[in-house]
């Protein structure tokens, strides 16, 4: 099979539409900059009639491309040939059911899910897209790849890099915005680290540049391999469901790689008659990088067919310059102004009847704490996707009988720095980290007690609070 016949790569833009082989590298269209799709011609590619086909892969454990909870899917993402997959076992995660969260959001009991990546191998939904990335940049022979990060991609390609010593990695970070649990990755597995004075916006411009100047290989995600990793996350969240398709799914907004690739995969499942409705898509701003916000939900822009009227962008990113403004949220994953996928995301919305809705600082680190009393660990930017929902159903949005999914992306230990802070009741840290981000009390704080060092005093203190 010549896969490059069968997959190839597309611009969004309808009046430009220019297509590229597979086996060529571009962040944007050469002809128009718009972003790029992975395309195939799926009537000339063996797609399986049932959703139920993958799941029976799940048995074959010892074969590496069904062990993988993204390559398990290679039908749905068929750009290259099996024996260049790239794969470290990313994608072994989990749908639960959150009745313990469920009464927090307002929904009825066995209606809340957590899609939780946090249990990907570097602990954030990034290996998905990064083993696709990867398998890529593989087929056509890249030797360094290279992202901006606000810490978790590069976390993810730092590892992948190691793992299979297949490339090098070159990373960007701003500066003293990384959560050091991410840092403390890139540094490890051994990543050329560079650290720009400036913030992730001004990191994600340079490595453009450098990338192409030097001709590395790009893995933050203008690169569209990637988001064909992402799409299988809501193959997962379907495969969990026994392929019902829930109501809605709600993910936090940073780049907007998430919210773009879902749309497509349920765009595409939908037009293979592989499902036969479409969730409804909710993409969960920080109030302080609401960009996305501001132009659907306040502006009004709209995709339509790709003939929307994005004047209000550019107005947008000019009153942004003009005015000096930063990202500033302590959700650092989301901590954007300028994402990049600005646009196939509008048209996920479109896809998807979708809505937009910010969260403060705030409400997400109690949301991020009720997700930990119900057990699973998350960072605050995943908790905008909880925090998100409890708004939507508050707003009669979602209704409380809706079966609802919200994403959480990355794992706890990730940025432990916000979760001390919030639970210390130590005034002095609370407000270093947390009050300048005007985050006002700890509402769900689990305190340390402190007792003397005395056998008495710490039984007394134990039978007084249990
Ligand atoms: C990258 C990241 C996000 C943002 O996702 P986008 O696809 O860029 O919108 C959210 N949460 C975590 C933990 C992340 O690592
Ligand atoms: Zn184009």
């Amino acid at each position: 099979m010549l896969q490059s016949e069968l997959a190839f790569q597309k611009c969004i833009a309808p009046d430009c539409g220019a297509t590229f082989d597979v086996q060529e590298m571009h962040v944007a269209c050469p002809r128009c900059h718009d972003l790029l799709d992975v395309q195939y011609d799926w009537n000339r590619l063996p797609v399986p009639d049932r959703l139920e086909y993958f799941e029976r892969k799940w048995s074959r454990r010892h074969d590496p491309l069904c062990h993988s909870g993204v390559w398990r899917f290679h039908e749905l993402l068929p750009f290259a040939p099996a024996e260049q997959i790239v794969t470290v076992g990313e994608g072994q995660t989990l749908l639960q059911q959150a009745d313990g969260i469920a009464p927090y959001v307002g929904v009825q009991p066995g209606r809340l899910h957590l899609q939780y990546e946090g249990l990907n191998p570097s602990g954030s939904f990034k290996d998905n897209g990064m083993s696709a990335a990867f398998t890529h940049a593989r087929s056509i022979g890249a030797k360094r790849a290279a992202c901006a990060s606000t810490g978790n991609t590069s976390a993810s390609l730092a590892m992948y890099c190691a793992v299979t010593r297949l490339m090098k990695a070159v990373i960007f970070i701003g500066s003293g915005k990384i959560a050091y649990g991410k840092l403390s990755q890139a540094l490890e597995y051994g990543a050329l680290t560079v650290q720009i004075a400036g913030d992730f916006d001004d990191a994600m411009v340079r490595v453009q540049q450098v990338a192409r100047d030097l001709g590395i290989y790009l893995v933050n995600s203008v690169n569209p391999f990637r988001l064909e990793g992402q799409k299988t996350i809501m193959y997962r969240v379907l495969e969990s469901l026994r392929w019902q398709v829930p109501d809605w799914i709600v993910v936090p907004g940073g780049n907007l790689g998430n919210s773009s690739a879902f749309g497509k995969a349920f765009s595409e499942l939908h037009c293979l008659g592989l499902i036969d409705r479409l969730p409804r898509l909710a993409v969960i701003n920080a109030c302080g990088a609401d960009t996305l916000y501001q132009l659907h939900q306040v502006r009004g822009v709209r995709w339509r067919n790709g003939h929307g009227d994005m004047s209000g962008v550019a107005e947008h990113y000019e009153r942004l310059t003009r005015e000096h403004k930063k990202a500033s949220t302590i959700a650092s994953a989301i901590e954007i102004n300028r994402p990049v996928n600005l646009r196939k995301c509008l048209r996920a919305l479109d896809t998807c009847d979708g809505v937009v809705r910010q969260v403060s600082d705030q409400d997400i680190l109690d949301a991020k704490a009720q997700v930990g009393a119900g057990g699973i660990g998350c960072e605050p930017a995943s908790a905008a996707s909880v925090a998100g929902a409890r708004l939507l159903v508050r707003e009669g949005v979602i209704d409380p009988e809706q079966r609802v999914v919200c994403v959480l992306t990355g794992h706890q230990l990730k940025d432990p720095t916000a979760t001390v802070a919030y639970h210390s009741g130590d005034p002095q840290k609370f407000n270093e980290v947390l009050g300048s981000r005007g985050v006002q009390h700890a509402s769900f704080a689990n305190r340390a007690i402190a007792v003397p060092n005395e056998l008495d005093q710490i039984i007394q203190a134990i039978e007084s609070h249990s």
